[in-house]
């Protein structure tokens, strides 16, 4: 495939200015909508069959985030592409300041394999629902899927205005040599740095949605029933390879033990006494990572190999375990334990940025304190994954984690030009701009100081 030809023929199609009207963009997110939901079975089936994802799981967290996403640019749409009118200080008065938000031509969108449909359709809507044309390129990881969403796309969108691009890192670098006018990445924070360097070529902006170590709080006052089901969900979801997993837990010493008990019953609870036998648990996507994580699961961790699947495990770790050397990715979950918070939330602040930050305790002064310390890309408080389910909450990373915000309207925001604009009137000419500058305009330029 000609990649350079065919962003010729997106850029050209944008610049007729065919994606600009308000309803001709709410039309094709209509149609985009009906041709997932007709295809909803298929897409169920290609997640299974591609990473083993249960019909629970991919309706939550694959379908349905699309779908909300649809929905709530539908509803707000008309609101993010009106020009907000802004006060005008004295000095540009009469004029009106507006500032507008206009497309910025042909985006390119990477995506991972951990969540292929979720991640690959809910920035492209957001892309094309600022204006723009897409090229829009999956991981290698999930054929099916990736050939179910081109479905979805055919029937909505000509390539000159979305296309998909196939194939692995040596395509993937095809493409990066290319000029896009933006670049919406998710994936490890190593080829991140790639996609950063070549976007630097061509000056183009870059949303960078990076993964790492989100570290789980745990105060001794906390509900830890209740802290350890909410823990335990949000790591056996796609058997732990979601970027904002629980990665470590750092309990207080008082109750390290009993957390540590309570997520392996729920693991159990959840998943059953054959969690590998489960159908709904999802497989570890290869060989490659599967080794990746037997190397760090404690002994007697039950794994099967043949299968890829690895059981959801909790046990207790001190910061030298090889689990916390790297982003685990998996559903192995090292319980740390502290004996002061202030020093749990300094290790924490001593490492990269995470993505996601979670704290559990009854104590809303001291999860204020720990917030106010950790920064992160996003943060729950007795809750962990949750934040990222809104659609008027924004989503990213900060520092290693990444950077960059989508979801709602800061994903149109990254997909857009914001711009200034004066509308100077041309009845009045104010002449204190004008040198030369007299006596009154000096002492006005001073000012009354701050
Ligand atoms: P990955 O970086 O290996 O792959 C992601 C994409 O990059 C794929 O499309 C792949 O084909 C492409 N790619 C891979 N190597 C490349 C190269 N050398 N040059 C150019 N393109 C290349 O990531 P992954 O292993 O598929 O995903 C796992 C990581 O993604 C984890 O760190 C996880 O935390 C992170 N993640 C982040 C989010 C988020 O929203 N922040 C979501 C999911 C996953």
């Amino acid at each position: 495939m000609n990649y350079g030809r065919l962003i010729q023929k997106q850029r050209e199609y944008f610049m007729s200015g065919a994606t600009l009207p308000r309803a001709a963009r709410e039309d094709v997110l209509r149609r985009f909508g009906r041709a997932i939901s007709g295809r909803r079975e298929s897409i169920i089936k290609a997640l299974h069959a591609d990473i083993g994802k249960s019909e629970g799981e991919s309706l939550m967290l694959e379908i349905g985030p699309v779908m909300d996403g649809l929905r709530h640019t539908l509803e707000n749409l008309g609101r993010w592409m009106r020009p907000a009118t802004v006060p005008s200080p004295p000095p540009l008065q009469p004029g009106i300041s507006r500032v507008y938000c206009e497309p910025l031509g042909v985006a390119l969108i990477m995506a991972p394999w951990n969540y292929p449909f979720q991640l690959c359709f809910l920035p492209l809507l957001t892309a094309v629902s600022a204006g723009n044309c897409v090229l829009l390129k999956p991981s290698p990881e999930t054929p099916r899927v990736v050939e179910v969403m081109r479905e979805c796309l055919e029937a909505v969108f000509p390539p000159h205005y979305v296309a998909l691009a196939e194939g692995g890192v040596s395509e993937a670098a095809a493409l990066l040599r290319l000029r896009f006018d933006a670049i919406l990445y998710t994936g490890s924070a190593r080829v991140g740095r790639i996609i950063m360097r070549a976007a630097a070529r061509h000056l183009t902006p870059v949303c960078l949605e990076l993964g790492g170590k989100s570290p789980v709080l745990v105060m001794k006052d906390a509900d830890l029933p209740l802290a350890a089901k909410r823990t335990a969900w949000g790591k056996i979801l796609n058997a732990g390879q979601t970027c904002i997993a629980p990665d470590y837990v750092m309990a207080d010493e008082k109750v390290r033990d009993e957390f540590t008990g309570l997520l392996n019953k729920f693991f159990t609870e959840m998943l059953g006494p054959d969690p590998l036998g489960n159908p709904d648990y999802a497989r570890i996507i290869s060989e490659a990572a599967f080794e990746r994580l037997a190397a760090m699961a404690p002994a007697g961790t039950r794994t099967d190999k043949a299968a890829r699947k690895m059981a959801p495990t909790a046990f207790a770790a001190d910061a030298g375990h090889p689990s916390m050397r790297e982003e685990i990715f998996g559903p192995l979950l090292p319980v740390l334990s502290f004996n002061k918070a202030e020093d749990a939330l300094e290790s924490i602040r001593a490492q990269e940025k995470p993505l996601a930050f979670y704290v559990f305790t009854e104590d809303k002064a001291f999860a204020r304190r720990a917030l106010s310390r950790v920064s992160s890309g996003g943060a729950c408080v007795n809750d962990v994954l949750l934040h990222a389910a809104s659609a008027d909450m924004p989503f990213g990373g900060v520092g290693g984690s990444g950077m960059g915000r989508y979801h709602g309207r800061r994903g149109f925001e990254f997909f857009s030009n914001i711009k200034s604009v004066l509308h100077q009137s041309t009845g009045v000419d104010a002449l204190f701009r004008y040198p030369p500058f007299s006596p009154e305009t000096m002492a006005m330029l001073r000012g009354p100081g701050c």
